[in-house]
């Protein structure tokens, strides 16, 4: 068994009478991917939002390594360990591809830490904007102006950008979502290169990408967690293929 690094607990998150997430359970370990699948209103995105601290749970608790971080504001959480991504993105245009990632990075440094080792923290930041360009595979790119990239260098920026943050548990909300094939074949890769030393979160709607993908699948529907298993597993699920694969 694998590390892991986040839990949640019996998470609800109620919209005056809605619970768009009711009760959900999950864990995400370091090297596995965890795919969250589901229709459109399944809860996905409120999940994504309670793990980041965007949104206060109604009830039920997140543990980001070995730390109750429920309630924590998304900065802090970010701080201590966790990136995420959005379903819309999240670049700011008239700046370039470097200048992006290097804000991101900035992020990560606690304010305190800014002014009392402010060279050593730009230094920091640096190196983390760097290791994530790299990683992004978005080194050529690095002086293009962002808001000119293509749709697929804009959502390889967004994950850029997470990383820049240096975490260890990523979540990611629909990084294929309007990609053509050489697209998401290059995200897929990507997604697999990152795989190795975090543990991440990926709701997606691809399903070739989700069985290429996923250690891990759960399914939501309504708010709820009706299947959560191998990917073989789920897919052989009864309730999985009547409700949502429809096979
Ligand atoms: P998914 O990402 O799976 O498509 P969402 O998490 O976006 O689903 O939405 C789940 C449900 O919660 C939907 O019915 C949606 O309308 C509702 N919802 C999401 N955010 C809010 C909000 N801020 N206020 C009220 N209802 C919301
Ligand atoms: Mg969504």
């Amino acid at each position: 068994m694998s590390e892991t690094l986040l839990t949640a607990r019996q998470l609800t998150r109620r919209f005056g009478g809605l619970a768009a997430v009711n009760e959900v359970t999950l864990d995400l370990w370091r090297d596995r991917i965890h795919a969250v699948i589901g229709p459109n209103g399944a809860g996905k995105s409120t999940l994504t939002n309670l793990l980041s601290g965007d949104i206060a749970p109604t009830t039920g608790t997140v543990t980001l390594a070995g730390r109750d971080v429920t309630g924590w504001s998304p900065e802090r959480i970010s701080r201590a360990g966790l990136g995420r991504s959005y379903q819309k993105t999240n670049i700011f245009p008239p700046f370039t591809v470097w200048e992006n990632v290097r804000l991101a990075a900035q992020s990560r440094t606690p304010h305190a830490a800014r002014w009392l080792a402010r060279a050593a923290g730009v230094r920091a930041a640096n190196e983390r904007a760097e290791r994530a360009l790299e990683l992004a595979g978005l080194q050529a790119r690095r002086d293009h102006l962002a808001g000119a990239a293509s749709h697929g260098e804009q959502r390889q920026l967004e994950i850029a950008m997470t990383l820049a943050t240096d975490p260890q548990v990523l979540l990611l909300d629909e990084p294929l979502a309007g990609m053509g094939t050489a697209e998401a074949e290059r995200m897929v890769e990507l997604l697999l290169r990152l795989k190795k030393d975090h543990a991440m979160m990926l709701v997606e709607h691809d399903m070739d990408a989700v069985f290429t993908l996923a250690d891990h699948l759960t399914v939501m529907v309504n708010g709820q967690v009706i299947a959560s298993g191998t990917p073989t597993a789920v897919r052989g699920d009864a309730a999985v293929q009547s409700a949502y694969l429809g096979e």
